[in-house]
């Protein structure tokens, strides 16, 4: 008897999240963004929640978790329930943390379900106005001359400006003052302000800032001009070999989450990266949408598979970590 309750119960269960995920979703869903509101991984974010709410007929609500360079957001959407309710939108940072630190409560290749790849973006190397350097060779100089005085501003030690700010300062062999923010918002305000020299920013904050002279761009981490920032040098013009590092965002749903939910998001997403409103706004932001063919679960695991062994030896060498 007992035991026919207990099969009787687990049907019910299953016939219910069957149900659910049907209908799903019946109220607004959380998209987790691993960073503060208003910053470049937030612009991306709110541009495609936007149409995927009208996709999925329920408002999608950006919910900003800054923090230790994204992992604590990451750490919120594992912990999640997988109804399909909390999903997460974050960068290539999901791929560097896993070599950056000694311990990560989760296993990103694990504990997430992949929905599909959204855009690539590129960074900018910026300074506040008043930074003596006119060009990316005087930065060198300068920045070498006084690594006692000058500071480099970033999203904490897993963020897309933590990796920039890495690979910049190995490759010129010169290491300064790091100041780490939940997320390069609130770094960009600092920067504007002038008490902190200098970054490494996606264009997709940096753009317009570049474009109204409000700060000085040095060059863009792409190994092709930025069609918005005509004028911006590649990093590897100006004279840093081979230098790219491409901010490649993803969506994942908790692990667990029913297929049919996650082929509804998934749809959603595909929907948002062909709407025209998201491509003009990419667009200006010096970015576009990612090809349909990468906008797939399958396209996304194996990218972040190959990402985390790209990234693990080159941090090895950096020799920096996180616990
Ligand atoms: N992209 C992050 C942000 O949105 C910062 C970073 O990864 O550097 O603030």
């Amino acid at each position: 008897m007992k035991f026919k309750s207990l099969v009787l119960a687990a049907a019910a269960f299953a016939a219910s999240s069957i149900v659910g995920a049907q209908t799903y979703p019946t109220k607004p869903v959380t998209m987790i963004v691993p960073f503060a509101a208003g910053g470049p991984t937030d612009t991306v974010a709110r541009t495609v929640a936007s149409v995927m709410s009208k996709t999925l007929g329920q408002t999608v609500v950006v919910e900003n978790v800054g923090g230790a360079g994204g992992t604590i957001g990451v750490g919120r959407v594992v912990a999640a329930a997988n109804d399909g309710y909390t999903f997460l939108l974050m960068h290539i940072g999901i791929s560097t943390a896993p070599s950056l630190y000694r311990t990560l409560k989760y296993d990103v290749n694990k504990d997430l379900e992949p929905i599909g790849l959204v855009t690539e973006v590129p960074m900018t190397l910026i300074a506040k106005t008043a930074f003596p350097p006119k060009d990316f060779k005087e930065l060198v100089s300068y920045v070498k001359a006084n690594k006692d005085k000058v500071s480099y501003a970033n999203a904490g030690i897993g963020s897309a400006s933590h990796l920039c700010g890495m690979l910049f300062m190995t490759a010129i062999q010169t290491d300064v003052l790091t100041v780490p923010y939940k997320g390069t918002a609130p770094a960009m305000t600092d920067l504007l302000g002038g008490q902190v020299d200098f970054m490494c920013d996606q264009t997709t904050n940096t753009t317009s800032q570049i474009k109204g002279g409000k700060v000085k761009a040095y060059g863009v981490t792409s190994l092709t001009r930025v069609a918005s920032l005509p004028d911006l040098p590649t990093l590897n013009e100006a004279g840093l070999k081979d230098f790219s590092v491409g901010v490649w965002h993803g969506v994942w749903t908790p692990k667990g989450t029913a297929k049919a939910i996650n082929d509804k998001l998934g749809a959603a997403l595909q929907a948002a990266l062909k709407d025209d409103t998201v491509k003009a706004r990419f667009a200006e932001l010096g970015t576009a949408p990612e090809p349909l063919a990468r906008q797939t679960p399958d396209a996304l695991r194996a990218h972040l598979a190959a990402e985390i062994t790209k990234w693990a030896p080159i941090i090895k060498k950096a020799g920096v970590y996180a616990d």
